[in-house]
C-alpha cells in the first residue's frame, strides 16, 4: 500500500474525535484482507489481530483527529463552533473546512480582532448561507462535526498533509499489516485504531483493557525541535529517522522497551533518534496504567506544525518507523 494513497484515502474520510465512523470504515476496508480477525469495541477502536502464541504485543495509533462541532447558529447564517480536541485560534484563519455530509465553508473571524489576542470564541465557520434557515437547508445542525478541508502535496521527501497526526501512523500500521501478510507470526499481534485521544486516550483505555496486552507500542507523532523559534522541549528532527518514545508528558516509556527498540535498531541498520516531549500525550499514556500495568513504548514520526491545516513529516522517517514496528512484532519477547 503506498503511503500517500493511504493519506489521501483516510483525509477523505470523516473523523473527527468522537465521530469516526468514517476514517474507520475506510481503515477496515484496508486492514481486513490482511487480518485473521477484525472487531470493533462500544466506543468504536478497531482492533485488527494476527494470530500467534507468543506474548501479546499491541501497537496503537489514532484514528481520530482534532475538529469543530457546531455549538450556535447565527441569525445571518454563520456557525459558531467548540474544539474538538487541540484547536488554535491563530492556526485557524481562512482555514476551509468541510462537514461530515460534505458541505464546506471557511473560517472567519471578525474585522475588528487583534490577532495578538485572538480567541476561538471569535471565529466562526461561514458556509455560505444567509440565514440560519439557509443553514438547516444545508442538513446542517447543532452538534455537527467538521474538519480541515485541507490537501495534500509533497516536496521531496516531505509530506505536507492535514492530519498526519495521526493518520500517519494509521499508515505505518497498515504498513506493517501488509508486510505480514502470509507469514506465520510468532506474537499474537493486535493492531489497535484507536478513538477520542485528541480529548484524552479515552480509545486507548478501553482497548488496553479488553486486549489485555504483554507489551504495546504507542504510534504517533511527536513534535519537532527544528521549527522556527524552537524553545528545545522537544528532542526529534525531520528526517533523522524513527523517532523512539523515552517521555511524553503522559507516559515514562518502560527501560526495557526502549532498549529493545533500540537494540532491534542497531541490528537493522534502521535510522532512529530519541524522542522527548515535555508536554503532549499519547495512547501509551492509558495503555501503561492498564489493568496490572503494560510493558510500554513508543514509536513516532517527527511532525512539524501539529495541529495547523497542514502538517509535515518526513518519508524516510515513515519508512524507518515501519521497519522498526516491524522488528519489533517479528522480535523474540520474554514471556511476563
Ligand atoms: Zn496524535
Amino acid at each position: 500500500m503506498d503511503l500517500l494513497e493511504i493519506l489521501r484515502t483516510l483525509n477523505a474520510s470523516h473523523g473527527p474525535t468522537g465521530d469516526e465512523g468514517g476514517v474507520r470504515a475506510a481503515i477496515r476496508a484496508l486492514a481486513e484482507p490482511l487480518a485473521d480477525e477484525v472487531k470493533e469495541d462500544a466506543l468504536g477502536n478497531l482492533i485488527v489481530r494476527r494470530k500467534g502464541k507468543g506474548p501479546k504485543v499491541m501497537l496503537a495509533a489514532h484514528m481520530d483527529s482534532i475538529g469543530f462541532i457546531v455549538t450556535h447558529i447565527e441569525e445571518n447564517g454563520y456557525l459558531r463552533f467548540g474544539r474538538l480536541g487541540g484547536l488554535s485560534a491563530i492556526e485557524l484563519c481562512a482555514t476551509p473546512v468541510r462537514f461530515a455530509n460534505g458541505v464546506k465553508g471557511v473560517v472567519c473571524l471578525p474585522e475588528d480582532a487583534d490577532p495578538k489576542d485572538l480567541k476561538l470564541d471569535q471565529l466562526s465557520i461561514d458556509v455560505g448561507a444567509e440565514s440560519a434557515k439557509a443553514v438547516e437547508a444545508l442538513g446542517l445542525d447543532l452538534g455537527d462535526t467538521a474538519v480541515y478541508n485541507t490537501g495534500l502535496f509533497t516536496t521531496g521527501e516531505r509530506v505536507v498533509s492535514p492530519y498526519l497526526d495521526d493518520r500517519i501512523a494509521c499508515a505505518v500500521l497498515l504498513q506493517v499489516l501488509e508486510a505480514l501478510k502470509g507469514e506465520k507470526v510468532k506474537n499474537d499481534l493486535y493492531f489497535v485504531f484507536t478513538v477520542q485521544e485528541e480529548v484524552g486516550l479515552r480509545g486507548a483505555r478501553t482497548a488496553a483493557f479488553a486486549v489485555k496486552p504483554d507489551y504495546a507500542l504507542a504510534m504517533d507523532v511527536t513534535s519537532t525541535d527544528d521549527e522556527p523559534g524552537s524553545k528545545h522541549t522537544s528532542t526529534a528532527r525531520l528526517g533523522k529517522g524513527a523517532a523512539v518514545k523515552v517521555m511524553d508528558h503522559s507516559v515514562l516509556c518502560h527501560p526495557q522497551v526502549v532498549q529493545k527498540l533500540r537494540d532491534l535498531a542497531a541490528e537493522g541498520n534502521i535510522p532512529v533518534q530519541t524522542d522527548i516531549m515535555r508536554s503532549g500525550g499519547t495512547d501509551a499514556g492509558a495503555i501503561h496504567q492498564s489493568r496490572k500495568g503494560v510493558l510500554t513504548g513508543g514509536i513516532s514520526v517527527p511532525c512539524r506544525y501539529i495541529h495547523t491545516p497542514q502538517e509535515m513529516a518526513d518519508r524516510r522517517d515513515v519508512a524507518a518507523c515501519v521497519d522498526l514496528a516491524l522488528a519489533f512484532v517479528r522480535a523474540e519477547l520474554p514471556a511476563l
